[in-house]
């Protein structure tokens, strides 16, 4: 898969994928990233990519040509792909959306920055909008470099065990369950014992309701789409029970039965 970006500030989007488990990826050809420089796309020679809003206000505007342009050059044939402008008013990423981005072979992502892009980019030019969250950013480039991380570890390869990303938050429709290292006891906090049991079934079993009780406890409205086994549905009614009760608190490291 190749992930193309083009940008204003084409060593904002690089920076990030030199380090860790990304630089790896791409030294080891697992995906592709290529950044393009917007200003080499503009028509005059002081390469002009922004202007004046028409009808007056604040701040600039990105030009439509570069970026219909640079899109052109950069897309390529005969592949599936999707061209994506990153807006605060896009679709809103999620683990769904970067597992629908992750089966393309090509993903372009147009930058916006100042005050926004020339609207037929977004009517014209581009596929769909992408937002990576309800807030307002300076320019697109974070966003953009978030989207390929997200979309990249889904890719075979990328991150080592394919069951490290399986279990992730979001992969299963609830939060990732608590994890633990060395040292064993720090300023008095225990590792929950279970974990030092060697007894693997009892800390699957473990994982699974921490998982459960995070959820519940920190993003409810997962469970209304995580697939739920009868013991899951019976651990959350317990837990209901003992919060109506008054008695429910953070991670524990019981089993509830
Ligand atoms: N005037 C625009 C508005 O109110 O919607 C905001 C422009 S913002 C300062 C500049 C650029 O940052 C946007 O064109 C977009 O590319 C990017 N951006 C800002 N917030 C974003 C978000 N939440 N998700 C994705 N991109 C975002």
């Amino acid at each position: 898969m190749r992930f193309d970006v083009i940008t204003l500030f084409p060593d904002m989007v690089r920076a990030p994928f030199r380090y860790s488990l990304m630089a790896r990826a791409i030294d080891a050809g697992l995906f592709g990233l290529q950044v393009h420089d917007l200003r080499q796309f503009a028509a005059d020679r002081h390469r002009v990519c922004d202007d004046y809003p028409f009808g007056g206000g604040e701040g600039m505007v990105l030009k439509v040509d570069p970026i219909a342009r640079a899109i052109a050059a950069a897309a390529q044939r005969g592949v599936r792909k999707q061209v994506l402008l990153t807006s605060p008013g896009g679709r809103r990423l999620d683990q769904a959306f970067a597992r629908e981005l992750a089966q393309l072979d090509q993903v372009l992502i147009v930058c916006g920055h100042y005050e926004g892009v020339d609207e037929r980019v977004r009517q014209h030019i581009v596929d769909g909008e992408v937002s990576i969250g309800d807030y307002v950013l300076t320019g697109g480039e974070l966003a953009a470099c978030v989207i390929i991380d997200v979309v990249a570890r889904l890719l075979p390869g990328v991150v080592g065990s394919r069951a490290s990303v399986d279990n992730e938050s979001f992969e299963n429709g609830l939060l990732d369950h608590p994890q633990y290292t060395r040292p064993r006891v720090f300023d008095g906090l225990a590792v929950p014992e279970v974990l030092l049991s060697g007894d693997h079934g009892r800390i699957a079993r473990w994982r699974r309701q921490e998982a459960l009780r995070r959820t519940w406890r920190d993003r409810p409205d997962l469970l209304e789409n995580a697939p739920l086994s009868e013991e899951d549905r019976r651990f959350l009614g317990a837990l209901d029970v003992r919060r109506d009760s008054g008695f429910e608190a953070g991670s524990s490291d019981e089993h509830e039965s």
